[in-house]
């Protein structure tokens, strides 16, 4: 079941404003918070082994800049927040973050991606905190494919978080994995199976042209069709009603619990139904994972700007959202950021 508030009125406060509509008559009620460019992990198709040119602390948003622009999203309509990174378990005193941004709407729906591996510490303070779910990336069940894909040998570490999570309450809790030809895109019905034993949805996304060291080719590509047709061979599925989220949802056909989502951005772009907005760890508002140009919100709130100039702002970026990337055609140009740099 999910947690989304399913009406604007559960979440938002006294006074909210007209909804935040894009150009193309898009509702964006989703925000993704990067809280830190930095990471624990070296993902192959994040970044490179040494990592990248993190962000001086004095650039990040603090807490209570955050907390104030949550709260001026909350009054446009936001209905759910994401906090994201990097990985968000490494910024400090995460648990007084997410406090600070429940006291912001006590409806919100806030959730958290993360890597997991220090789940196994955080999960209790941050659900007392008010986080209300989480993700977590796990690419294989496999611990040498594992520490090959996130260059780090933490895949018990990684179980250790998400049971920790479990006992904390922090559920539905999704699973991501990103499937890269050639390397674990043979393990998609293990990962079938392994939903099919925990209850957790696992997502299968597909490789996107965001990685730091720019070796993406479209041939590493696995379309999530494919994927489905192998799952389905052996577990039949059935798709579940479309909803907000970009994954398409199946469950299983027997009634097993778990279930399988696809995060089909390469293959079947689903722009027409996008509903976010991102703000990276240093305040740069981007309409779009793949925009091109973003909007400086740290500037104008540390140069004292008011609430309905930085509304402004906001409302002048969404309404410039374009109307879907365009990886699949030929004049794509790849953003300067990479993925770890945005906010997944
Ligand atoms: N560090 C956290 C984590 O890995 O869950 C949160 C940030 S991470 C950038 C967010 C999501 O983006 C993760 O699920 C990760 O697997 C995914 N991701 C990173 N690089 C990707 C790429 N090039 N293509 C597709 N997904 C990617
Ligand atoms: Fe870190 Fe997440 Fe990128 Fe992996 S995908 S390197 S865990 S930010």
């Amino acid at each position: 079941m999910d947690t989304i508030p399913s009406t604007r009125s559960e979440v938002l406060p006294e006074g909210a404003s007209d909804p935040l509509v894009d150009g193309f008559g898009r509702v964006v009620d989703d925000l993704r918070i990067s809280v830190t460019d930095r990471c624990n992990f070296r993902c192959t198709y994040c970044m490179p082994a040494e990592g990248l040119a993190w962000l001086p602390k004095a650039e990040l948003l603090t807490f209570e800049e955050l907390a104030r622009l949550a709260r001026l999203f909350v009054r446009l309509g936001i209905r759910s927040i994401k906090v994201t990174g990097g990985e968000p378990t490494v910024r400090a005193d995460l648990p007084t973050l997410v406090r600070m941004l429940r006291e912001v709407a006590p409806g919100l729906d806030i959730s958290m991606t993360t890597n997991g591996v220090l789940l196994d510490r955080l999960a209790e303070p941050l659900a007392a905190a008010g986080l209300d779910r989480v993700t977590v990336s796990l690419d294989s069940l496999l611990r040498h494919r594992f520490a090959e894909m996130t260059r780090r040998d933490a895949l018990e570490r990684v179980f250790a978080g998400i049971a920790a999570a479990e006992r904390a309450g922090l559920s539905p809790i999704k699973i991501n994995c990103v499937i890269v030809g050639g390397t674990n895109d043979g393990e998609v019905v293990d990962f079938a199976r392994w939903s099919r034993e925990t209850g957790h949805v696992v997502r299968f996304i597909e490789y996107m042209p965001l990685d730091a060291q720019r070796a993406w080719e479209r041939a590493k590509v696995v379309p999530s069709a494919r994927i489905l047709a192998a799952i389905d061979a052996v577990y039949p599925l059935e798709p579940l009603d479309p909803d907000a989220e970009p994954a398409r949802t199946f469950r299983f056909a027997d009634g097993a619990p778990g279930g399988i989502g696809v995060i089909s951005s390469v293959t079947e772009p689903f722009c027409d139904t996008c509903n976010r907005v991102r703000l990276t760890a240093e305040g740069q508002l981007r309409a779009c994972l793949f925009a091109l140009e973003e909007t400086d919100l740290r500037g104008p709130l540390r140069s004292g700007a008011s609430d309905d100039e930085l509304e402004r702002l906001i409302r002048d970026t969404v309404a410039r959202k374009w109307a879907g990337h365009r990886i699949n055609h030929p004049d794509f140009v790849r953003p300067d950021r990479s993925m770890s740099a945005i906010g997944g």
